[in-house]
């Protein structure tokens, strides 16, 4: 298993990471994207990668963090001196739900299109944030124009907003919240999701799924929310297992183990 998406950059796992990766190796998971949000976070999660072969860095500016800085001169010179470590750029995109201003989003925007236009240059694919702003982001997706590459990282949207994203381009990727007793329309986008368009994450340390929910997450977790997929989706752990490492290899052009 792969965790695409996990925040061991952040505070709370200090100290932790060399036994948190072999306790989550123990128990099947092999390989983790660690998330920047920040320039603090993207540069920790470069090194991180540079420390332990297993971990690959996506970095960039999260939207709910363009309030402390919008300052993006780090990312480029970032990506272009660490090619071996950097995957995707990311997390970025739109958060209508911490900034409900209209200004708020006029620079979350801002943001995210100049990030946009560094991952194309240097055609890396992005991870995408999105929290109640889907139905917004696609509009300026559609009217932005052209093809994209990337993630919409735990996908929190209707089955109507996952086809938009799907037809622009974007694969989706589902953790935690699959496992909720009442994320039914969740479990129902997963299941409607072509089964090459799809990738498992865990977002630790949040979003920790059943029966840990509101607790640490941590990438020890990523089986349970492996196997709530293979009930949704109805097939063998080995199947879905060969799927998601065709789909991570596809899209973020890595060697999976
Ligand atoms: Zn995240």
């Amino acid at each position: 298993m792969i965790d695409t998406h996990c925040h061991l950059n952040a505070d709370v796992f200090e100290g932790r990471v060399e036994s948190l990766l072999k306790e989550s190796k123990a128990l099947g998971v092999r390989q983790f994207f660690v998330v920047g949000w920040n320039q603090a976070s993207s540069e920790k999660a470069v090194e991180l990668a540079k420390r332990f072969p297993e971990i690959k860095a996506i970095v960039g500016l999260h939207p709910v963090d363009t309030e402390t800085s919008q300052d993006l001169a780090w990312l480029t010179p970032m990506i272009e001196n660490n090619r071996e470590s950097i995957i995707a750029v990311g997390e970025i995109g739109f958060d209508y739900y911490w900034h409900k201003e209209t200004h708020q989003h006029t620079v979350q925007t801002h943001v995210f299109d100049q990030q946009m236009t560094i991952a194309e240059r240097f055609q890396l694919p992005v991870v995408i944030h999105c929290r109640d702003a889907y139905d917004a982001l696609l509009m300026h997706l559609q009217n932005r124009g052209g093809t994209y590459r990337g993630i919409m990282h735990c996908f929190g949207g209707t089955p109507e907003q996952a086809k938009g994203f799907l037809d622009l381009g974007f694969d989706l990727s589902f953790g935690g919240p699959i496992t909720f007793k009442n994320a039914h329309i969740a479990r129902d986008v997963l299941k409607n999701t072509p089964l090459n368009r799809l990738h498992l994450e865990t977002d630790s340390p949040y979003l920790a799924p059943h029966p840990h929910r509101g607790q640490e997450n941590t990438p020890t977790f990523l089986p349970l929310v492996f196997e709530k997929a293979c009930e949704v989706l109805e097939i063998s752990a080995n199947q879905l297992e060969l799927i998601l490492k065709s789909n991570v290899e596809n899209l973020f052009h890595v060697k999976t183990k």
